[in-house]
């Protein structure tokens, strides 16, 4: 089995041209061997075919981080397992967003405790 290079159609080890954009097979082999990856090299499928995908759960986490922490933590920790499955894809916003929902979260239990010193409980919770 061997892929066009040109528009990644697969084709049959006997084809001379590819089907899909034409491209004659020998200067797709030439092609291939200059400058593509070996096929063995599943990232590189990986990055072809599904890294144009964005990764919209990190993007959203990263996003809710700074609206609703929690949802955001969540999000961001799905977020980077699908990151794992991409190759990588959205790692840098869900990494973000965790950390962002986390400081969010701290720094909301540090102010809540901040006006319970200094308020009291009824004049907080009043
Ligand atoms: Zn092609």
């Amino acid at each position: 089995m061997k892929y066009c290079s040109k528009c990644g159609a697969q084709l049959a080890d006997d084809d001379d041209y590819c089907f899909f954009c034409g491209a004659k097979f020998d200067e797709v082999k030439k092609e291939e061997q200059k400058e593509q990856p070996t096929f063995q090299d599943q990232s590189y499928y990986e990055d072809k075919y599904y890294g144009q995908r964005p990764n919209t759960v990190a993007l959203l986490g990263f996003v809710f981080s700074f609206i609703s922490p929690i949802v955001g933590l969540i999000l961001s920790i799905i977020g980077l397992n699908k990151a794992r499955q991409m190759n990588g894809l959205g790692k840098g916003y869900s990494i973000a967003g965790i950390i962002i929902s986390i400081v969010s979260m701290i720094l909301s239990v540090l102010l809540y405790t901040y006006l319970i010193s200094v308020y009291g409980t009824e004049g907080v919770l009043a």
